[in-house]
C-alpha cells in the first residue's frame, strides 16, 4: 500500500482509518461519495456504487459500509487498512501536537511483522491522497478521489475530498473534470471543483481556471493543487508554492495511439519540508526507474473503477503526482497493473508545516 487511500490510509486521533471517496460521471452528472468508511475495502467502489446503485449521492459512516456490503462489496476488518508506516506517523503527528498517542489497534500486526515500514518518515507525504480524472473516446468526462484525510483529524472530521463540488466535480456541459488533494478545509469552502468547471465553462483555458481557483484557496489560507482534464483532453495541474520548482522530464515514453482514448490522472498531495526529502535515496524514484502498483491498490482499483464508470475500454492512462511533484505515470491494462514512471517535478508547500 503506497498511497493515503483504502490500504495504507492515514490514522485519525483515535488510531482508526476512516476513508473517504467520491465519484463523478460528467456525462449525465451523477455522482457518488462515501465518508468515514471503516470496513470497506475499496471505498471508491462505494462511492461509484452509491452512484450507480442508490438514490443518494453521499452515505457515510457505519449506514455507508452497510450499505456497501449490501451491494457485494469486499468488507474488512478494521486493521485491514494498518500499516506501520502510517501508525508511525499517527504517533509522531500526536507527539509533535502534544496530544495523547492511542493504544495500538487490537489486532495490528507487531511492529516486527511489519515489512512495509520504509526508512524516513517522507513516505507519508510522498504517497497521499489518490485521484483520476478521465475522458473516453465518446468525450464522456468523469473524476474521482479517495482518500484517508488527514493524519491525526479527530470528531468524524470529513474533507473535501468526498464533497461533489469541492475536491471532486465533473461536467460534461462545462467541458471539465477535476480531482483536489490539500488541506480540504479550504477546498470545501473555495468549492475548488465546481468553480474551476464553472470558470473553464466561462470560456478559461483549464490551465487558467485551475490556477486561478489554487489562487482562490491561497486568499483564504489554504494549500494544494488539483488536476484538471478538458473537454477536449487537455490536462492542467495547478499547485500553490511559494517558488514552486518545475522540472519537465528530459525524455517522455512514447504513448500508443489507442492508449490515449482514455486518461487518468492522480494528483498532488502537498508536503511541507522538503528537507525531510534530502538524504533519501530510494531506487523507486530514480529518474529511470518504474514501480508497479498491487493490483488492489486503492489507486489502481480507483482508477479502474472510475474509468469503467465513464465508458469501457482496456487501458488506462494513469499519472501520479507526488507532493514534491514528481510524477509517475503508466498504463493500466484491465488486469490492474500500473507501471509508473517519472515524469515531473513539482514542489509545494502545504498548509502549516
Ligand atoms: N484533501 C484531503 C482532505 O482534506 C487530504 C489530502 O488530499 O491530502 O481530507
Amino acid at each position: 500500500p503506497l498511497f493515503n487511500a483504502g490500504r495504507g490510509a492515514v490514522f485519525t486521533a483515535a488510531g482508526r482509518n476512516e476513508l473517504d471517496s467520491a465519484i463523478m460521471n460528467g456525462a449525465d452528472r451523477t455522482a457518488g461519495a462515501v465518508a468515514g468508511l471503516t470496513t470497506t475495502r475499496h471505498p471508491i467502489a462505494a462511492a461509484r456504487a452509491v452512484m450507480e446503485k442508490s438514490p443518494h449521492v453521499m452515505l457515510i459512516g457505519e449506514g455507508a459500509d452497510a450499505f456497501a456490503a449490501s451491494v457485494g462489496l469486499e468488507q474488512v476488518d478494521p486493521t485491514f487498512f494498518f500499516t506501520e508506516r502510517r501508525w508511525q506517523g499517527l504517533v509522531r503527528a500526536l507527539e509533535q501536537q502534544g496530544q495523547p498517542v492511542p493504544d495500538r489497534p487490537e489486532g495490528a500486526p507487531s511492529p516486527q511483522a511489519s515489512a512495509d515500514l520504509p526508512a524516513p518518515p517522507l513516505n507519508e507525504r510522498k504517497f497521499g491522497t489518490v485521484g483520476a480524472v478521465a475522458l473516453d473516446s465518446q468525450g464522456r468526462l468523469a473524476a474521482g478521489t479517495s482518500t484517508g484525510g488527514m493524519t491525526a483529524k479527530r470528531w468524524g472530521r470529513v474533507g473535501d475530498v468526498p464533497v461533489i463540488g469541492a475536491g471532486t466535480y465533473a461536467s460534461n456541459a462545462d467541458g471539465c473534470a477535476v480531482s483536489a488533494t490539500g488541506s480540504g478545509e479550504y477546498f470545501i469552502r473555495a468549492t475548488v471543483a465546481r468553480d474551476i468547471c464553472r470558470r473553464t465553462a466561462d470560456g478559461a483555458t483549464v490551465q487558467a481556471a485551475a490556477q486561478a481557483e489554487i489562487d482562490e484557496v491561497g486568499s483564504i489560507g489554504g494549500h494544494g493543487g488539483v488536476i484538471v482534464l478538458g473537454g477536449d483532453g487537455t490536462v492542467a495541474f495547478s499547485l500553490d508554492t511559494p517558488g514552486m520548482e518545475r522540472r519537465r522530464p528530459a525524455r517522455r515514453r512514447p504513448v500508443p495511439r489507442r492508449h490515449l482514448r482514455r486518461r487518468a490522472v492522480i494528483p498532488p498531495r502537498p508536503i511541507s519540508d522538503r528537507s525531510d526529502y534530502s538524504d533519501y535515496s530510494d531506487p523507486l524514484f530514480s529518474d529511470d526507474a518504474s514501480m508497479t502498483l498491487a493490483p488492489d491498490d486503492e489507486l489502481t482499483v480507483m482508477a479502474q473503477e472510475e474509468l469503467d464508470a465513464a465508458c469501457a475500454m482496456p487501458f488506462v492512462e494513469l499519472r501520479k503526482i507526488t507532493p514534491w511533484g514528481d510524477s509517475y505515470e503508466g498504463f493500466a491494462p484491465s488486469g490492474r497493473t500500473v507501471e509508473v514512471e517519472r515524469r515531473y517535478l513539482w514542489g509545494v508547500e502545504p498548509e502549516g508545516g
